[in-house]
Formats: structure tokens, C-alpha cells, sequence
């Protein structure tokens, strides 16, 4: 009997000395826990970005209110969510440091002071992709700016050669060794041919593109790299650049393209510009 009293007598104190902020305490913390679990399901990182700044906002408001458990729980979970983060974002994590160390510092010289065989190279990449065009032969050429494209460069066959439009014809003519896959461009030098890239997994790519366009596509999703694509089928010319293809282009405005790629009035730092043009092109396909 006494225990059944004392029992009584214990939940008639806690009852009797429940605090109006207990109960706000109690539903906060059970409307958060709903929030993660909602959140969870639908992640994106801009959501967690709001998400952790409201965290933090409540674990101070939490410690000013003297919510004590809410503001025990937060601050518990503020150092396992810190290594929580790390472990959840390692790929961008991994992806955005690779970025970071495969910068390059532009060639300079190139722009400065040879200003006629910049010319010459524009002119040598537009009449090889004219004539490319014209007699629909299938091509991809990378050029490669500010972020390095090594690895990309690995898996083909090396070639060193100075850029000219009859070599960049000769490399994409069909059933020849090396007409397979993508060219990469550094400066004024192919670097190498028949190299394989990474194909985009961009869902809402028009139907009618095959492989050689979603491996431009993907090339220009992971780098600043700007690349010239002609069609077998059709010999129309595109080029990819920042996670977006521009279609149907005539030899004149490929030229003009190349000629602002070579002398670039600012130089905004790769990632920046990289991250900026995927986070637009982002927002304009969520629209
Ligand atoms: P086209 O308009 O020229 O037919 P397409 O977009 O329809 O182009 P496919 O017909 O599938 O594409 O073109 C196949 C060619 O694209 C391959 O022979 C190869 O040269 C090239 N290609 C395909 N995938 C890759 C890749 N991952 N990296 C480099 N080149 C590739
Ligand atoms: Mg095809």
C-alpha cells in the first residue's frame, strides 16, 4: 500500500511541479525529430545548410530559455552531427579537394604575347571542326582551361603535337587507330586522342543525343573545360560548357567562342565559375 502511495505521491509532485517550459521543451524536441526524420527522406544540401544554421540557432535559444533537455540534446548531437556531416558529404568533400589541386596556372605567355598564333589556333581548331562538319565525320575535342584534365588524359594515347586543323582532321577520320573517343586540347598543344570521358547522367538531356554528347556533357560538368562536338550522324557542330550543350552553331560563332575562350577578360577562379554556372543551370531546370 505504502508503495502505491509513495508512487502516487511522486507523480502528483512531478505533475505539481511541471513548469510551462517543460512542455514547450517536449514538443520542441518531439517536432524536431519529425523535422529530421522528413529531412532525411528528402535531403538536398541546401536544406541541410538551413537546416543546421536552425540548429544552432536553437541550441542558443534553447540555453537562454533553460530548456534543459532540448538544450542537453543539441548540444550532444552538435558534435556527433559535425563528424555526422563529414561522413555524409565525403564524396563533395573528396571531389571539391581533387578539384582544388588539379587548378592550373593558365599559360600566360600564350595570351600575352602571342597574340597572332592565337589567331592561328583558333583558326586551325575552326577549319578542322568546318571540315569535319562537312564531311560528317564524328569528333570531340576537350580544351582544357584552368582546371587540369589528367586523368581524363591518361586514358588515351599521348600525342604532344602542336594543334593544326589537317592533325586534328587526320585523328577523327573513321576506322583509324585513334578516331575514337575525345581529343584533349592544353594550350596550343593536342595532348592526347581516342580518350575516354565521363558520360553525364543528366536526365532531362534531349533523346536525340547519343554518347559521344552525354560524354561532352559530362566532361564539362566536372571541369571549366570547354568542348566541340561534331555529329556523325548530321555534322552539326555544339559545344558543352558548364553542364550545358548549345546546339546547331555555325563556324562563325564557334570562332567567336574560341576567340573569347583564348583571351578571357576576367579570370574568375575555376571553381567559383564552375560552381556558379552548375548552380544556375541547377536553379533554371528546377523552374
Ligand atoms: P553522333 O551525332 O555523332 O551520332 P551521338 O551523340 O549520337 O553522336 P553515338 O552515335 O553514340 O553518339 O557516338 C558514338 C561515338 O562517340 C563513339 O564511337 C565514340 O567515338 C564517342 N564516344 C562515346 N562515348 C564516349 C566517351 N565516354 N568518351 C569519349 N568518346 C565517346
Ligand atoms: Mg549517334
Amino acid at each position: 500500500m505504502t508503495l502505491v502511495n509513495t508512487f502516487m505521491e511522486s507523480i502528483g509532485n512531478l505533475i505539481n511541479n511541471v513548469r510551462i517550459q517543460d512542455i514547450i521543451d517536449i514538443i520542441v524536441v518531439a517536432y524536431i525529430f519529425y523535422k529530421i526524420f522528413i529531412l532525411i527522406k528528402e535531403t538536398r544540401a541546401e536544406q541541410l545548410i538551413k537546416g543546421i544554421v536552425l540548429f544552432l540557432i536553437l541550441t542558443l535559444v534553447s540555453g537562454w530559455l533553460e530548456l534543459y533537455t532540448l538544450s542537453w540534446i543539441l548540444n550532444k548531437a552538435m558534435t556527433a552531427g559535425a563528424f555526422a556531416l563529414l561522413v555524409v558529404f565525403q564524396p563533395e568533400l573528396r571531389r571539391a579537394l581533387e578539384r582544388l589541386g588539379r587548378i592550373r596556372v593558365l599559360n600566360k605567355s600564350l595570351i600575352d604575347s602571342r597574340g597572332e598564333s592565337l589567331g592561328n589556333l583558333v583558326k586551325e581548331i575552326s577549319n578542322a571542326v568546318a571540315s569535319l562538319s562537312r564531311q560528317k565525320i564524328g569528333a570531340i575535342m576537350v580544351i582544357e582551361r584552368q582546371i587540369g584534365l589528367n586523368d581524363i588524359i591518361e586514358s588515351g594515347t599521348l600525342i604532344d603535337g602542336l594543334v593544326t586543323s589537317d592533325l586534328l582532321i587526320n585523328i577523327f577520320i573513321p576506322n583509324t587507330p585513334l578516331h575514337d573517343g575525345a581529343v584533349i586540347i592544353r594550350d596550343d598543344k593536342i595532348r592526347a586522342a581516342a580518350c575516354f570521358l565521363p558520360l553525364s547522367d543528366n536526365m532531362s538531356v534531349s533523346r536525340e543525343l547519343g554518347t559521344r554528347h552525354r560524354a561532352a556533357l559530362g566532361v564539362s560538368e566536372m571541369s571549366d573545360s570547354l568542348t566541340v562536338i561534331v555529329s556523325e550522324e548530321t555534322g552539326t557542330i555544339s559545344i558543352a560548357e558548364y553542364g550545358t550543350i548549345s546546339r546547331h552553331l555555325d563556324i562563325e560563332t564557334l570562332e567567336k567562342i574560341l576567340w573569347e575562350l583564348y583571351t578571357p577578360e576576367e579570370s574568375d577562379d575555376a571553381i567559383v565559375m564552375l560552381w556558379r554556372k552548375m548552380d544556375e543551370k541547377f536553379r533554371q531546370e528546377k523552374k
